[in-house]
C-alpha cells in the first residue's frame, strides 16, 4: 500500500500542525521556491505497516496576481488533484466558515476519498462540536487534536482503509521486468539523461498504462536490457504557472518512486547534496526500494581523483545509516557513465531479488552472533539461534532469538551490517526482524 495523502483546509485551522504529528516531522521536505511565505511540505509517513506520504498544502505565495483567497482555492484544487485520499480540516473551535464550504465543495466534486478532521478538538468531552460540520454531509468525520492527538489514530486507521493497494505487477504487465525511474530535483538533468541514455525514443517497444492513473510505464529494449522506465503521467499538463513547478516535480517523484523497483536519484555536481536531494533519498529508502545515485554534471568539476572522493564521503555521511549505495559521476550532456548508470541500476534490481537459502545463512552468520551475542539485559544473556529470510518480493529476515524484546536498535545495526558485509545488497534497504523461539 502506498499512496499520497494531502491535508488541505484554509488558513490556520492546524493543517501545519496536524502534518507535523501525523508524520512525526520527519525528514520534512521545505520548499524554498522564492515567494512562498510558508513553506509546502511533504513526508513520509505510517502507520499499522502502511508507509504513505502526507503533504501539507497550506502554502500561498505572496506578490500573487491572485487574491488571498482564490489563491487558497488553487492551492486546495492542486492538492486535491494530486491527492489518493484528502484529508479536509477546519477549526472545531471557530465553527464552519464560507470558505470551508467552498472547499468542501471542491472536495465533493472531486469524487475522490474524503475525511474531514474538525481540529483544536483537544478533549473528548469537547467532541460535540463536530456536529456543526455534520450538514457538511461527509461520510467520515472526526473530531481530532492536532496539539495533543486526541483523535488522530482514529483518523489514520480511515486514511488507511481508504488508500490504494500497491500496483499488483503480475495483473499489470505481461513480462516481469525492472521498473526503474529517475528522480531528482528541477534541473539535476533528468531529462538530459534520459534523452542521452534513450537516444530519444527509439528503442521504445511500447508504452503500458499502470493500472493507477498515476505512472507510464515504457518499456524499452537497448544494450541487452529489457526493462521499463516509469514516468508520472497526468501531471505533465501544460499552462501551470510557475510557482507550482516544485509542488508538481515533488508529486511526480513520489509517484514514480512508488511504482518503481529501482531508483536512480540524481544530484547536481554543482550543488552537493542538499536537503531536499536527502528528502527524496529518504522516500525512496522508506517505500523500500532499489536506490543507485548518480552524481550528475561531473563535467563542470574539476575531476581530480580526490574531488569524487570527497564527494562521495559527504554523500556517504549525509545518507547515513543506509550508505551501502552505489554512487556514480556522470556527465549526460558528455554522455559519461550513462549506460553504467543504467547497468547499476539493474544490477540492484538482481540484488533486491535476491533468495539465500536458510541453510547459508545459518552456517554463515550465526557463528559470528554467537561470538558477538546482544549484549545482556538485566542479567538475562540474549542469543539468536536461527535465521531465514522471509519469502517476500524484496530482502527481508526474521532473526530467532529466546529474548528479543530486549534486542536494541545498536545491536541491530551490527547485524545488517553483519549481513552486508558477507552478501551484497548494495543500493538495497533490508528489514530485519527479532521473532521469539
Ligand atoms: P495552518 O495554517 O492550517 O497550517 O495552521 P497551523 O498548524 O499553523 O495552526 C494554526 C494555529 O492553531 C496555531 O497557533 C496552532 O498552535 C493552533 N492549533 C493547531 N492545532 C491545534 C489543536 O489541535 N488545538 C488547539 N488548541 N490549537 C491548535
Ligand atoms: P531536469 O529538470 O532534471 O530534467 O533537468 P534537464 O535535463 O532539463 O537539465 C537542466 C539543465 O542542466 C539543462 O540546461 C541541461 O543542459 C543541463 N545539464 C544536464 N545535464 C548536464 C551535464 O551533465 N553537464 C552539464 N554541464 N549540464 C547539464
Amino acid at each position: 500500500m502506498a499512496g499520497i495523502v494531502s491535508i488541505v483546509g484554509r488558513p490556520n485551522v492546524g493543517k501545519s500542525t496536524l502534518f507535523n504529528r501525523l508524520t512525526g516531522r520527519r525528514e520534512a521536505i521545505v520548499d524554498d521556491t522564492p515567494g512562498v511565505t510558508r513553506d509546502r511540505i511533504y513526508a513520509p509517513a505510517e502507520w499499522l505497516n502502511h508507509s504513505f506520504t502526507i503533504v501539507d498544502t497550506g502554502g500561498y505565495t505572496e506578490g500573487s496576481d491572485d487574491s488571498f483567497e482564490a489563491e487558497i482555492r488553487k492551492q486546495a484544487r492542486l492538492a486535491i488533484e494530486e491527492a489518493h485520499v484528502i484529508i479536509f480540516v477546519t477549526d472545531g473551535r471557530e465553527g464552519l466558515t464560507p470558505l470551508d464550504e467552498e472547499v468542501a465543495e471542491l472536495i465533493r466534486r472531486s469524487k475522490k476519498p474524503h475525511i474531514l478532521a474538525v481540529n483544536k478538538i483537544d478533549s473528548p468531552s469537547d467532541d460535540f462540536a463536530i456536529s456543526e460540520f455534520l450538514k457538511l454531509g461527509f461520510k467520515d468525520t472526526f473530531p481530532v487534536s492536532a496539539i495533543n492527538g486526541h483523535g488522530t489514530g482514529d483518523l489514520l486507521d480511515k486514511v488507511i482503509s481508504y488508500l490504494p493497494q500497491e500496483a499488483d505487477k503480475s495483473s499489470d504487465y505481461t513480462e516481469d521486468l525492472p521498473r526503474i525511474c529517475v528522480v531528482g530535483r528541477p534541473n539535476v538533468g533528468k531529462s538530459s539523461f534520459l534523452n542521452a541514455l534513450t537516444g530519444r525514443d527509439q528503442h521504445i517497444v511500447s508504452e503500458v498504462a499502470g493500472t493507477t492513473r498515476d505512472a507510464v510505464h515504457t518499456r524499452y529494449t537497448m544494450f541487452g536490457f529489457d526493462f521499463y522506465l516509469v514516468d508520472t503521467a497526468g501531471l505533465r499538463k501544460k499552462g501551470k504557472v510557475t510557482e507550482d513547478l516544485e509542488f508538481y516535480s515533488v508529486m511526480r517523484a513520489i509517484k514514480a518512486i512508488e511504482n518503481s523497483d529501482v531508483c536512480i536519484l540524481m544530484l547536481d555536481a554543482s550543488r552537493g547534496i542538499e536537503a531536499q536531494d536527502l528528502s527524496i533519498f529518504h522516500l525512496i529508502e522508506k517505500n523500500h526500494k532499489g536506490v543507485v545515485i548518480a552524481v550528475n554534471k561531473w563535467d563542470l568539476t574539476d575531476k581530480s581523483h580526490e574531488t569524487a572522493t570527497v564527494f562521495r564521503n559527504a554523500i556517504l555521511e549525509k545518507i547515513k545509516p543506509f550508505d551501502d549505495v552505489p554512487i556514480l559521476f556522470i556527465s549526460a550532456t558528455d554522455k559519461i557513465r550513462l549506460l553504467k548508470t543504467l547497468e547499476e541500476a539493474l544490477e540492484v534490481y538482481k540484488r533486491r531479488k535476491t533468495r539465500i537459502p536458510t541453510r547459508q545463512l545459518n552456517d554463515l552468520l550465526l557463528p559470528i552472533f554467537e561470538n558477538q551475542p546482544p549484549p545482556v539485559y538485566k542479567g538475562k544473556s540474549i542469543s539468536i539461534k536461527y535465521i531465514t529470510q522471509l519469502p517476500t518480493p524484496r530482502p527481508q529476515f526474521a532473526f530467532f532469538a529466546n529474548l528479543p524484546q530486549y534486542i536494541k536498535d545498536p545491536y541491530k545495526r551490527f547485524v545488517e551490517n553483519t549481513i552486508r558485509t558477507h552478501f551484497d545488497f548494495k543500493g538495497v534497504p533490508i528489514d530485519i526482524f527479532f521473532r521469539k523461539k
